[in-house]
């Protein structure tokens, strides 16, 4: 497993720290990595410190295991299994091999290779490298809607996971106290999550197996008031999974009493209650008109006691700032970066994770030289001759080609094109390229991408000449609520079963990196089966 592999890694860089051939402190160039999450800790649990001089910047001492934060919102899992010190990071063995800073990365030196940095209290120093990893993740997403940052809660840190279950047992005892009305009872445990995606699935399917398994037992008179609902703006819900994956999440999520809101936009929050804008019909109506028409759009207030917004990611300000002080980088939204992950505009410096915006180089600039090359194929230049170049190996030089990114064998087939038609073809193609997802997977290969690259290729222009990174998918998974999970994998897709709750439970744990936070995941799945999750705030 990843523990044994880390393990046995860190005992051979023990050997290799004590005989082997080191580069001198001197000879070893300095690597600055900005931020503790998914990136980084591939990153850091990947290279090679008798090769280089690595310090970390993060205003986070501990690498949060983002996947299983929605089962800390019901106490399903304490906080700390979610959790996994830096120092788990930082040595090797019982020997400190590598410099924590706690610290936020505040403003990019590029002329003098350095990095400001300010502590909590305000003191700010300067950190120098060599090359600079930037992965400082994303933040949510509010999409400037009115009343999400003062009266909503996110899930995208540990402490964000307490909040939230902390003010659902608040809610629960404050409506179980006496003289509190049957309609303030149901604002107060109507329980809304914001967003269709994984993460507001997860944390729908959470919250309502804790009212229907714990609920049911400490707060039986409460039963009738607690409702939760999920609410998406599209028709489905886990838009990026399969059909089946998202038809199945549905129908779980309704079974387990989740109110399900599709095509329902959230246009505001407020105090006490959330304005909707719904649109057409939707399969699990809370707000169709009393005639039980289909509503064209209709603007509906919801009053709550709780709202989880989960509406996908944004930039930090701290990517947005480079983004205005690199001239290169002007006008984009997200951090742009070549196939090596290097930043444009900023030599040495790599962004990767959620904050880099992945861009290849364009196709259409090799239209000439692929056209010549294709008068000597029996179909001329086209999508055949194009598809087989990608299987020979133009799709490492050009991602785009990628059976994955430009679906050769979905699209029609174009032969026998005239040179323009080609550059078409080619601009086609390139303008059709989405970057990875933000995603903890590919965060994680981008970290463990760059490691490799790093360890064997010492000098710059050696990391030029690096392969490029390739983007692949292992699969998905979201739980659903019930001990039923999806596995949405390359060739096949696991939906609910008996054991699927077992396997997702069993990938993740292979995962967690430390023993100390497996140990405590096996501990509080089974204290929360068999003695019910803990009620105390
Ligand atoms: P997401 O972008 O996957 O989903 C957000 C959803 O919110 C979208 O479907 C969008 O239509 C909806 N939405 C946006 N604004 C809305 C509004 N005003 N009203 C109603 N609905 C609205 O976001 P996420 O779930 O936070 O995930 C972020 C990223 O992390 C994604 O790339 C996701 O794939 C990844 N992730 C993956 C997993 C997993 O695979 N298990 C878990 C968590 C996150």
């Amino acid at each position: 497993g990843t523990w044994f592999k880390q393990e046995a890694y860190n005992k051979w860089v023990n050997l290799q720290i004590r005989f082997g051939k080191n580069l001198s402190k001197e000879q070893r160039k300095r690597i600055v990595v900005v931020g503790t999450g998914w990136a980084s800790i591939a990153f850091l649990s990947h290279i090679d410190i008798t090769k280089y001089d690595v310090k970390i910047v993060s205003p986070r001492n501990y690498f949060a295991f983002t996947p299983l934060l929605p089962s800390a919102c019901n106490g399903t899992l304490s906080p700390e299994a979610c959790m996994v010190p830096m120092k788990y990071f930082t040595q090797r063995g019982s020997k400190t091999v590598m410099e924590y800073l706690e610290a936020r990365a505040a403003f990019l030196d590029l002329e003098d290779s350095k990095i400001q940095c300010e502590e909590k209290d305000g003191r700010k120093f300067d950190v120098p490298y060599d090359y600079l990893l930037l992965a400082v993740g994303a933040e949510v997403n509010t999409f400037g809607i009115p009343g999400v940052r003062e009266h909503a809660l996110f899930l995208k840190e540990v402490e964000h996971a307490r909040e939230i279950r902390n003010k659902m047992l608040f809610n629960l005892e404050r409506a179980n106290t006496p003289g509190v009305s049957e309609s303030e009872k149901r604002r107060l445990l109507h329980f809304v999550v914001i967003g269709g995606g994984p993460t507001g699935v997860e944390v729908a399917a959470e919250l309502a197996d804790f009212l229907r398994e714990d609920c049911k037992k400490a707060f039986p008179d409460l039963l009738p008031y607690v409702k939760v609902t999920i609410i998406e703006m599209l028709p489905h819900l886990l838009p990026t999974f399969s059909e089946k994956a998202s038809k199945f999440s549905f129908e779980n999520l309704s079974s387990i009493g989740v109110d399900v809101m599709l095509q329902t936009q959230v246009t505001r929050i407020d105090e006490q209650q959330l304005t909707v804008l719904k649109k057409g019909s939707c399969a699990v109506n809370t707000v169709q008109n009393k005639e039980g028409g289909q509503l064209e759009s209709s603007e509906v207030t919801l009053p709550y006691g709780m709202v989880v917004w989960a509406s996908g990611v944004a930039q930090t300000p701290f990517a947005k700032s480079l983004l205005s002080s690199i001239p290169e980088q002007k006008g984009n939204r997200v951090i742009r970066v070549d196939h090596h992950l290097l930043t444009h505009g900023a030599k040495n410096v790599y962004t990767l994770g959620d904050c880099a915006f992945l861009t290849p180089p364009k196709i259409e600039n090799l239209a000439d030289v692929l056209f010549a090359e294709a008068t000597h194929h029996p179909s001329k230049a086209g999508s055949d001759f194009l598809s087989e170049k990608a299987m020979k190996g133009l799709h490492l030089e050009f991602p785009q080609l990628k059976e994955n990114k430009w679906h050769f064998k979905k699209k029609p087939r174009r032969n026998n094109m005239t040179l323009d038609e080609f550059k078409a073809y080619l601009k086609e193609i390139d303008n059709s390229y989405v970057s990875p997802a933000p995603t903890a997977q590919n965060a994680k290969k981008q970290g463990t991408y760059l490691a490799t690259v790093f360890n064997s290729y010492l000098s710059d222009t050696e990391k030029l000449h690096a392969p490029i990174y390739e983007e692949t998918w292992d699969g998905s998974m979201a739980y659903v609520g019930k001990d039923r999970a999806i596995l949405d994998l390359p060739f096949t897709s696991v939906c609910g079963g008996f054991y699927s709750g077992f396997l997702w439970k069993l990938v993740y744990w292979k995962l967690v990196y430390s023993m100390e936070a497996k140990l405590r995941c096996l501990q509080d799945w089974f204290k929360s089966r068999f003695s019910g999750r803990n009620l105390g705030r």
